[in-house]
């Protein structure tokens, strides 16, 4: 979630050629799947209905010949010491300087997911090295894995443990209810893999409801923090204060803005912002225009206005408070997040309030709302390409499509 969830980071040079997979979509020939529901920043798209093939099959057997070829073509391109251990099933994310491919070994036939990072250019590089100098360090059941890794010149293949169980708020729309019992029960789970991170001297810099991911299908699944391409290592000796100005526009913490060193406490102000969508499914710090956008932050503006606010009690809001404050020698530590009365209890007083249906109303609002304002934008815009007007459309009919599916959920 957030206005194009683009990282602040340097932007890749114009040819930067993610060309490994980049011409590889995921399988759509099965019904049921763990990607069905996508709901993303990545310009404001709504990606619904992106199946792949459960994990014993090979997804590309009864393929026509045109994608058999492009499959074929891409799993050439990767390093041979990777497809001779590996086999490559289906692309299932992308980012900045990555792709990240479901994968199987081929001897035990365990899944696994394998991020690939293009470091011909220095920022890719750099998003590569914070990534690995983290991954090597942790070992915590609420953070991914790293297995193993394989260099070449401009590339890096990082072998991980596969989480199947989608991204965080694809599982809560898809679940049909939230509580907030089950808000604490999720947040329970990151608090205990963001102190450990911190007890480390880690800081992850991006934590955001696309970084975290459910392990399995099931129900009673865990929650994996990924995506260390912006986190920063204390080394021995270091203070512990950062300068460098990163992260995710609506989830930066107002320190960050002003330029000031900051701490690990960014992380809490970023969980402060999931938390908040978590139980509501809308944004506490939103405008389209940046300026604007990071004023909010800064004043630490934001309201519990509209639904599903008044059915969510007051020590939810007093958490969420304590880790969006200015201030952050004044905010909530890990360890203090995890010993919140709301969080102890398990919101015992108000676990049985169902917030599902204003949660995603408001998400498909916020997503159809964006639409609008991209049309707008586009109508003042003259020189728009008929690739984004067909994207547009695009958006709009997978928006719709999922109208659809809630309005019969709701009234089924
Ligand atoms: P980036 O740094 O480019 O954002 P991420 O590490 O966040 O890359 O990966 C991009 C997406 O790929 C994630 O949002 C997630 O959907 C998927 N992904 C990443 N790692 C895994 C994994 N270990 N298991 C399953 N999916 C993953
Ligand atoms: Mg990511």
């Amino acid at each position: 979630m957030g206005c194009g969830t683009s990282k602040v980071l340097p932007e890749p040079p114009k040819d930067v050629h993610l060309d490994l997979v980049k011409k590889v979509e995921p399988y759509t020939g099965y019904k049921t799947d763990i990607y069905k529901h996508f709901i993303k920043g990545d310009g404001d798209a709504i990606k619904s209905t992106i199946p792949s093939p459960p994990c014993h099959t090979n997804p590309y057997v009864e393929q026509p010949e045109p994608r058999k070829n492009r499959v074929a073509k891409y799993r050439a391109k990767f390093d041979p010491r990777v497809t001779a251990k590996y086999d490559i099933k289906a692309l299932i994310g992308r980012g900045s300087f990555s792709r990240v491919v479901r994968v199987e070994h081929k001897a035990t036939k365990q899944p696994y997911a394998i991020k690939l990072i293009e470091t011909k250019y220095r920022e890719g590089r750099e998003v590569c090295e914070s990534e690995l100098c983290v991954l090597r360090r942790v070992r915590h059941t609420n953070i991914i894995q790293l297995i193993e890794v394989f260099e070449t010149q401009e590339r890096v293949y990082m072998v991980m443990e596969l989480a199947t169980g989608g991204e965080l708020f694809d599982r809560i729309i898809a679940k049909g209810s939230f509580t907030e019992r089950d808000a604490t029960r999720v947040l329970q789970m990151v608090l205990d893999g963001v102190k450990y991170l911190h007890t480390l001297g880690i800081t992850h810099r991006d934590l955001k409801p696309e970084n975290l991911l459910y392990y399995h299908p099931g129900m009673d699944s865990k929650i994996m923090i990924t995506d260390f391409g912006l986190a920063s290592a204390r080394k021995k000796g270091d203070d512990c204060l950062m300068k460098t100005t990163c992260g995710t526009p609506e989830y930066i913490a107002p320190e960050i803005l002003v330029r000031k060193p900051y701490t690990n406490s960014v992380d809490m102000w970023a969980l402060g912002v999931i938390s908040y969508i978590l139980l509501s499914g809308t944004m506490p710090f939103e405008d389209d225009n940046r300026t604007r956008l990071y004023r909010q932050i800064l004043k630490g503006k934001y309201s519990y206005s509209g639904e599903p606010w008044p059915s969510v009690s007051n020590l939810a809001k007093d958490f969420i408070d304590r880790l969006l404050t200015v201030d952050p020698s004044d905010r909530m530590t890990a360890l203090q997040a995890l010993k919140h009365p709301w969080v102890v209890s398990m919101a015992a007083s108000s676990s049985m309030k169902n917030l599902h249906r204003s949660i995603s109303q408001n998400l498909l609002k916020r997503a159809s709302s964006r639409c609008q304002s991209t049309k707008s934008a586009q109508s003042t815009r003259s020189s728009r390409s008929t690739k984004s007007n067909k994207s547009r459309r695009v958006r709009e009919r997978e928006l719709r499509e999922l109208n659809l599916r809630y309005q019969q959920q709701y009234n089924g």
